[in-house]
């Protein structure tokens, strides 16, 4: 706002307060109207230290929003319909999570309560695609999206009875060349429905071929767009590691050209992280356009039904039975209940990560925060509800293990760009910029954490004062706001 254009709109101004006089209305609604048509935005954020990775800006500024974009960011004072004090917080990017499998009312809370106003499940992905948007389209407090998933095909096609993930036909039995077939054939349908790239969890169908996966990653390539990929192995005993893993997916990547997104680097690679990194980072340097996230824990969390924990998952991990809590009753397994509870199916937290490891990941600025989070009826694993606050709160503020831009740039930026080539809504998304979508996160840098637990997942994040979804609030002093459905369906357009 310039201003000339601050002075052209006083005339204006003048002309609606004659013709609101001159129909007659009580005085009140004069003043309103004319107080309404004399602010320049709709929101205003006044006096925060606004930080945009892009740009590195990093100062105090007011910035004004209009219907749903960032229309001024400026030393100068803006005015407001709504005006918000944002002294002493942190004005950021609203938070992006490639890697969020809760995707309902539920979960969308947690996520908008730890500053994420996109929520995208890259990992699994969905098949069908396109109901799966059309179920949460003009109903969702963020905005969501997904990759079309190699497993649901594969579930679907080979009439798995699992629920979220196989657990029987898809997991033990060798597909068919026809039914290889119609689960690329339902890949291809996904892709062509918008879905934001193909997504896979190796691990979980381990009979899935090498060849299959490099003829996956070829389609990816076809179409520009990248593989999310849990990869096959994760561990150090060979054969079968983390590090094996990784070099089959690398390989696929360089062989077909296709970019490669490394899901969970920690808890793949558990103590071998520092060197998955040094092979992420060297095929970067080389021209593959890989790139990997982690969630800042020091535990996993699966399905105990699935291939995970098939024979020989103690050494794999380095753990034992009593490394194991299970969701549902928060108790720590021993072999007896293992079994029990493998056969009945249900969620199960493996504490492998070592600290240090987690640490390393965190604090590495190319490794994107990404949650991994699921919470069912208030149960799960905390990093659902406190991943982003846990990075800001625990890594930065009290452990200095990465700036708090850098932080910002693993939530925000970063993210956007992995998607932006072939999704072009993500381009005014992750930056403070004027004309980007006003996807906002406003904190108190001296406050925010996370509160959620193992023992208690469902506790939301403190410090996490305004979150703003294309203008919209969803969180306003510390709490969602009731009935507001701002959140859209992000969608590849140029398929
Ligand atoms: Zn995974």
């Amino acid at each position: 706002m310039t201003k000339t254009n601050w002075w052209c709109c006083c005339p204006a101004t003048f002309l609606l307060a004659v013709f609101i006089i001159a129909l007659g209305l009580p005085t009140t609604q004069v003043s309103s109207a004319i107080a309404q048509s004399s602010a320049e935005f709709d929101i205003v954020l006044a006096n925060g230290r606004v930080m945009d990775p892009e740009s590195n800006l990093d100062a105090i500024r007011n910035v004004g929003i209009r219907e749903g974009k960032i229309a001024a960011i400026s030393t100068r004072p803006l005015r407001g319909r709504t005006m918000i004090d944002a002294k002493g917080l942190v004005v950021a990017p609203g938070f992006i999570d490639l890697h969020s499998h809760g995707q309902d009312d539920e979960n969308y809370r947690y996520k908008a309560r730890d500053g994420v106003t996109t929520a995208l499940e890259m990992e699994l992905g969905v098949s069908p695609v396109a109901p799966w948007y059309a179920q949460r389209e003009n109903k969702s407090l963020i905005n969501f999206g997904a990759t079309v998933g190699h497993i649901p095909a594969k579930m679907a096609v080979m009439k798995d009875t699992g629920t979220f993930l196989p657990r029987d036909n898809a997991m033990n039995r060798k597909a068919t060349p026809d039914e290889i077939r119609q689960v690329t054939d339902l890949i291809k349908k996904g892709l062509d429905e918008g879905a934001l790239g193909i997504g896979f969890g190796i691990n979980y169908v381990p009979t899935t071929t090498r060849a299959e996966i490099f003829d996956l990653f070829a389609l990816a390539a076809e179409r520009g767009v990248a593989n999310y990929v849990h990869i096959r192995d994760s561990g150090a005993v060979e054969p079968g590691s983390g590090v094996g893993a990784l070099q089959e997916v690398l390989a696929d990547a360089a062989g077909t050209g296709a970019s490669l997104h490394v899901v969970h680097i920690t808890s793949v690679c558990l103590r071998q992280t520092a060197i998955c990194l040094s092979m992420i980072e060297g095929a970067a340097r080389r021209g593959l356009d890989v790139t990997t996230e982690a969630y800042p824990y020091t535990a996993t969390q699966t399905r105990l039904e699935s291939a995970i924990y098939d024979e020989g998952w103690q050494e794999k991990f380095g753990i034992t039975f009593k490394d194991l809590q299970w969701v549902a009753t928060g108790e720590r397994l021993t072999a007896e209940t293992f079994a029990r509870y493998r056969k009945e199916g249900g969620s199960v937290i493996g504490h492998s990560i070592p600290e240090d490891i987690s640490r390393l990941a965190v604090g590495n600025p190319r490794v994107m925060v990404a949650s991994d989070g699921l919470i069912e009826n208030r149960q799960g694993h905390p990093r659902g509800a406190g991943s982003f606050a846990r990075v800001l709160g625990v890594y930065v503020r009290e452990q200095k293990a990465l700036s708090l831009m850098d932080a910002i740039r693993k939530m925000t930026l970063l993210p956007a760009q992995r998607l932006e080539k072939v999704v072009p809504a993500m381009r005014s998304k992750g930056r403070v910029k004027v004309g980007s979508d006003a996807d906002l996160t406003i904190f108190d840098p001296l406050t925010v954490i996370d509160r959620a637990t193992f023992e208690q997942p469902a506790l939301y994040s403190e410090g996490i004062r305004h979150v703003l979804v294309a203008g919209v609030f969803v969180v306003r002093d510390e709490k969602i706001v009731e009935g507001v459905k701002p959140g859209k369906g992000i969608r590849r357009t140029n398929h």
